[in-house]
């Protein structure tokens, strides 16, 4: 048991915010951890199924006294509810959130910033398609990893602390700029979630045509793509809204690649599939070898959870 921080306040009480609770609680990483969500069914839930120490209906109420502030709600929301907790911080209090873009969190965030307040942005990788205050669990972050974008002038000790928290809560972390961790998730996360949103819209006109074969025997590779096209619409209409000139840049990469899978087809050229389908490969491999998931035929995924976001 390693206190870490006295007071840890959750704003927003969904899958991340719930699960840091669990890890912390079960760590015994805080000697409190207060929650307040918006609506009054959240706490209610909160409240029913113990997730934090105390649950308030008022966000001042969750944040005062606490030496640190998790804002784990949608990346459009994150400058309002900034704005509505400054004048409730402590001083030297350390201000962190979980959104899945970091450049215009910043953005939204550090005009509300308090003097004497530290911001460290931060992104778990880390999650699963069910959300709310119940779909939490204490090992989501185990072996994770837990993205750092701390600002030039960010203090290195509010960002030391944080990151013994995240490390004491199982996740691996790295630090890296904000612009580029944009760049890299709408790569690994961003754009893939909104190929497969397509993939399954597309399968859905079909169905409309050919009954219910696509859901019948939807094994495999569709599968996968219902399970993160069921990813929380509010969450990932921000992410895009949010991240947009990555996930349009990497969305203009992928379209040209898609033509020219679609011209080799279209031509036979079964070398140029066979080559571009072993160098895909290999990448799988890495990921693998890099234990950020496993060869099993299922993809080592537990039912209901995923990998990474
Ligand atoms: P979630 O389970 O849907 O919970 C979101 C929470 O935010 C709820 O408590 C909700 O309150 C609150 N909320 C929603 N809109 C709000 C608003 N306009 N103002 C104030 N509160 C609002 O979401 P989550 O999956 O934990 O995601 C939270 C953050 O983590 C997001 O920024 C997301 O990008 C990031 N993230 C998510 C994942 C993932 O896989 N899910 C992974 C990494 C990072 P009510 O319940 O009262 O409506």
């Amino acid at each position: 048991m390693t206190r870490i921080y006295d007071r840890v306040a959750l704003i927003g009480l969904g899958l991340i915010a719930g699960s840091m609770s669990h890890a912390i609680r079960a760590g015994g990483l805080a000697g409190h951890v207060a929650g307040y969500a918006r609506s009054e069914k959240t706490r209610q839930t909160a409240r029913e199924i113990d997730l934090c120490d105390s649950v308030h209906d008022d966000i001042a109420g969750a944040v005062r006294g606490a030496d640190l502030v998790v804002l784990a709600v949608p990346v459009g929301a994150m400058g309002e509810v900034m704005a509505q907790i400054a004048p409730h911080l402590a001083p030297g209090a350390t201000v962190t959130d979980v959104g899945s873009v970091k450049q215009s969190v910043i953005e939204a965030v550090l005009p509300h910033l308090p003097q004497g307040v530290h911001f460290v942005p931060g992104h778990p990788l880390a999650g699963t398609e069910h959300s709310g205050p119940t779909s939490g669990f204490a090992t989501l972050f185990a072996n994770r990893w837990w993205l750092l974008t701390p600002l030039p002038d960010s203090d290195p000790d509010a960002t030391a602390r944080l990151d013994r928290l995240i490390t004491a809560m199982g996740a691996k972390t790295d630090v890296m700029d904000a612009a580029h961790h944009d760049l890299v998730l709408a790569v690994t996360s961003h754009a893939p979630h909104l190929i497969a949103y397509t993939m399954v819209g597309v399968a859905d006109h079909l169905r409309r045509v050919s009954g219910e074969e696509v859901i019948q025997y939807s094994a495999a590779g569709f599968r996968d793509f219902t399970r993160i096209a069921a990813s929380d619409p509010t969450m990932w209409r921000d992410v895009f809204l949010h991240n947009k000139d990555a996930t349009l840049d990497i969305l203009g990469r992928f379209t040209e690649e898609l033509f020219v899978l679609q011209r080799a087809i279209r031509m036979g050229d079964g070398q140029q599939l066979h080559d571009y389908f072993t160098r895909t490969r290999a990448i799988r491999r890495s990921i693998i070898d890099a234990g950020q998931d496993t060869g099993a035929p299922d993809f080592g995924r537990t039912p209901g959870a995923k990998p990474s976001q």
